[in-house]
């Protein structure tokens, strides 16, 4: 358009200025003529301010319009999402951490971009619509002034006489050549504003295209927002469903909580109405109540008064009472005494009656060491209704054995240690016990004292019991229990507890002229519990194994002694008393040295026959009552002559074997043990030690000239102290508070 109105103004010039030559020919022009160019002038004029205002209303405008409203559209549309979404927000705003939210939250997130993208671009919108408003004002004013000239042109023209045409159209020609110029000016200034407008349109372009995008965005968040909808839609129903089920059950239980409150609002009517009538029974009690209550008021005022009566009055009862009771107490504790006492007196009776030296004899099981040779017969049997009798086939015919009793060969450890238990409890009562396990080697002398680990023998069923003994009396008594371990080799006594095994012990008659023998060195061991003997028989038994290849060798030539001293004072009535339990693994008696061996082997043989020959002739000795007991002609006898005179029990545990080939030492070992079972000894005195020298004559008990031959024998771990004494003439009792163990047992030394 803006270029047809430009065609035209050039037109219009061009033909002024062909008409002004014309006129210049014509010299001076016709009336008409001008009319007519003047006339022309203005409907050109005219059709200029035509296209102008056409140009006021460009396609630029009417875009520009259209685009707004578009875009009043477009915000109205946003109005109404926003609208919505602020529904779905509330309708949502129960569930805030859900998916929905989230993209919700997003979405809203988008809209804003947008909001914010729409809001730069309407701003974008405006600057450009000011912006051209004002490029079409200038434009106007332009317009303007060049009509304005124009027209003062014509006028100037009307008014000028024919003479001066010349001079005018000259001037007209400089008036026309500035036109032109202005016209050149309003061209590039058109030119411009075409490029300006090029320029705008596309903008408004890129402004449609970015509004499409927007539309599409929009209708996507519709879409998604239609999406949401349904889904709220959907989990509303669920939610309603859901509702409406709890609603039925809120019902239900509700019904159900009405009938039971129903019922239970019964059985409390009931209930009250029993409680209503027990009220009434219960006044007439209470009526009583209340008086028995003040009648009580009235006790309670006066019972201080009574009750330090009654205090006083019990008082001097109780004192009567404990006057009473400890002369109770007395009188029983004098009893106690006087029954102990018998006890004693019937136990040692018992134990006289049964003889001072029992002979036991064990036969082993046959066993894989005595092979199948000709020789491995069993040559023993046993009376059925006798069982102190063996008999043993040899040379021909069989020889009849008596002895106290006979254990056959399926005889357990518990049956040989329950026909001994007896002698081992009299141990704290007091009293010096022995018992030898005798035989050749291999008859079972070991398995008998030793036993094995899951199998015990005599010596710890000995201790355990001793334990025990101690345990139940531990409210009358205080007991102490040590144990020594030795070993007689080669008429040597070595100390089997102490560091160094080979160390030789002596046993010495006391300095100090009392006659009482003790070891040096020869150590004691407190033990209290079956752990504590483990370890002292483990700490032995690596001893005794010094210098042999295997224990067992040297247990067959050496005697193995185990010795338990009990040492007891009685709390009530401080009687101490001292006794001792020696355990002793003889070794073995086969006669070797009739076999022929040489050397050392000789030696030890002789040394063996001596000291089991010694035992023999001691217990002769004491049997026929002689006045002088050999316990000097051997160790062994040396160390346990307290144990087998006087009032001493000893128990022999002859073992032998059942096969034929052991037959002549089987034979020698019973006869042995018969010989010895015949022996008595002197009558039974307690080792007893009172306080009360009034009650010295209830002990003296033994003969003057048995105790004349014996002689006492305790040992002590300390060196050079007197534990016991050679008594001559009448027993003295010891004063209360020499103990023998002066110097305490000795600690359990580390394995
Ligand atoms: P000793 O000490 O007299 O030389 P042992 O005690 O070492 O003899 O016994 C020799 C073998 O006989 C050992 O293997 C021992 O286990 C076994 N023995 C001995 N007496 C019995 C018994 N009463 N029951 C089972 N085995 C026994
Ligand atoms: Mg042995």
């Amino acid at each position: 358009m803006i270029s047809c109105l430009q065609e035209d103004k050039v037109r219009l010039q061009e033909e002024l200025n062909t008409t002004e030559p014309q006129r210049q020919a014509l010299g001076s022009p016709s009336q008409s003529q001008l009319e007519g160019v003047e006339a022309k002038l203005s409907d050109q004029t005219q059709e200029l301010n035509r296209l102008c205002s056409e140009l006021g209303t460009t396609d630029l405008e009417k875009h520009l319009e259209i685009l707004v409203l578009e875009n009043d559209r477009l915000k109205q549309e946003l109005n109404g999402c926003q609208l919505q979404l602020q529904q779905l927000r509330i309708s949502l705003s129960g569930c805030t951490n859900c998916e929905h939210s989230k993209e919700n939250a997003q979405l809203r997130e988008q809209t804003t971009d947008l909001q914010l993208e729409l809001g730069e671009k309407t701003q974008l919108l405006a600057e450009l619509e000011q912006h051209l408003k004002d490029v079409l004002q200038e434009k106007t004013e332009r317009e303007e002034r060049l009509n304005k000239r124009i027209r003062d042109c014509h006028l100037a023209l009307a008014k000028q006489p024919t003479p001066s045409v010349k001079y005018i159209t000259k001037k007209v020609e400089v008036e026309s050549s500035r036109t032109k110029q202005d016209l050149d000016e309003a061209q590039a200034r058109n030119h411009y504003l075409q490029e300006q407008i090029a320029i705008q349109r596309r903008l408004l372009t890129e402004q449609e295209q970015q509004l499409q995008d927007s539309w599409r965005t929009s209708a996507q968040l519709q879409v998604q927002i239609m999406m949401y909808e349904a889904e709220l839609e959907r989990t509303r129903g669920e939610m309603l469903e859901a509702f409406q089920a709890m609603e039925d059950e809120k019902n239900q239980a509700i019904e159900e909580v009405f009938l039971q409150a129903r019922t239970e609002m019964k059985n409390v009517h009931e209930n009250l109405n029993g409680v209503r009538m027990n009220l009434l029974s219960i006044q007439p009690a209470l009526k009583t109540l209340t008086s028995d209550y003040n009648c009580l008021k009235n006790h309670v005022r006066d019972f201080p008064c009574l009750l330090q009566d009654a205090v006083n009055q019990t008082k001097r009862e109780i004192y009567q009472a404990v006057e009473e009771a400890q002369k109770t107490n007395q009188d029983l504790l004098r009893k106690y005494k006087r029954e102990m006492q018998l006890r004693k007196k019937c136990h040692n009776e018992l134990v006289r009656l049964r003889g001072n030296i029992r002979v036991l004899c064990r036969v082993r099981p046959v066993n894989q060491d005595d092979g199948t040779g000709s020789d491995t017969r069993n040559i023993i049997s046993f009376d059925n209704d006798d069982d102190a009798v063996l008999y043993v086939w040899h040379r021909g015919k069989t020889s009849m054995f008596e002895l106290d009793k006979v254990f056959q060969p399926q005889a357990l450890q518990a049956d040989i240690f329950q026909e001994v238990q007896a002698l081992i409890t009299s141990c704290i009562d007091g009293y010096n016990v022995c018992i030898f396990a005798y035989g050749q080697t291999g008859s079972g002398k070991t398995y008998t004292m030793e036993g094995s680990p899951e199998d015990p023998g005599i010596n710890q069923r000995a201790l355990r019991l001793l334990f025990g003994e101690v345990a139940e009396r531990s409210a009358d008594w205080d007991l102490t229990i040590t144990v020594s371990m030795a070993e007689i080799y080669n008429e040597t006594l070595r100390n089997l507890l102490a560091k160094d095994p080979n160390e030789k012990l002596e046993i010495k008659l006391s300095p100090d002229g009392s006659g009482q023998l003790y070891v040096p060195g020869l150590i004691q061991i407190r033990v209290q519990s079956v752990d504590d003997i483990n370890k002292v028989f483990e700490l032995g038994r690596v001893n005794r194994a010094t210098d042999f290849t295997n224990v067992n060798e040297r247990s067959s030539r050496s005697h193995a002694l185990l010795i338990v001293s009990v040492t007891g004072i009685n709390l009530t009535s401080g009687v101490r008393t001292t006794g001792k339990l020696n355990l002793v693994d003889l070794a073995g008696s086969e006669r070797v040295g009739k076999s022929g061996a040489e050397g050392p082997r000789l030696r030890e043989a002789q040394n063996i026959n001596k000291s089991l020959l010694a035992l023999g002739d001691v217990i002769c000795a004491l049997r026929s009552k002689q006045q002088y007991i050999p316990f000097r002609n051997s160790k062994l006898t040396y160390l346990l002559q307290d144990s087998l005179s006087g009032d001493s029990k000893t128990l022999m545990m002859v073992q032998v074997s059942p096969m034929e080939k052991n037959v002549n030492e089987t034979v020698c070992s019973l006869k042995f043990a018969q010989r010895v079972r015949s022996v008595e000894l002197g009558a039974m005195v307690r080792r007893a030690e009172s306080q009360h020298y009034s009650n010295r004559q209830d002990y003296e008990l033994e003969s003057p000239s048995a105790v004349a031959q014996q002689g006492r024998f305790n040992i002590s771990h300390s060196a050079g102290s007197a534990v016991g004494k050679t008594t001559a003439g009448k027993r003295r009792l010891v004063a209360s508070g020499e103990v023998n163990h002066r110097h305490g047992p000795a600690s359990l030394p580390a394995l």
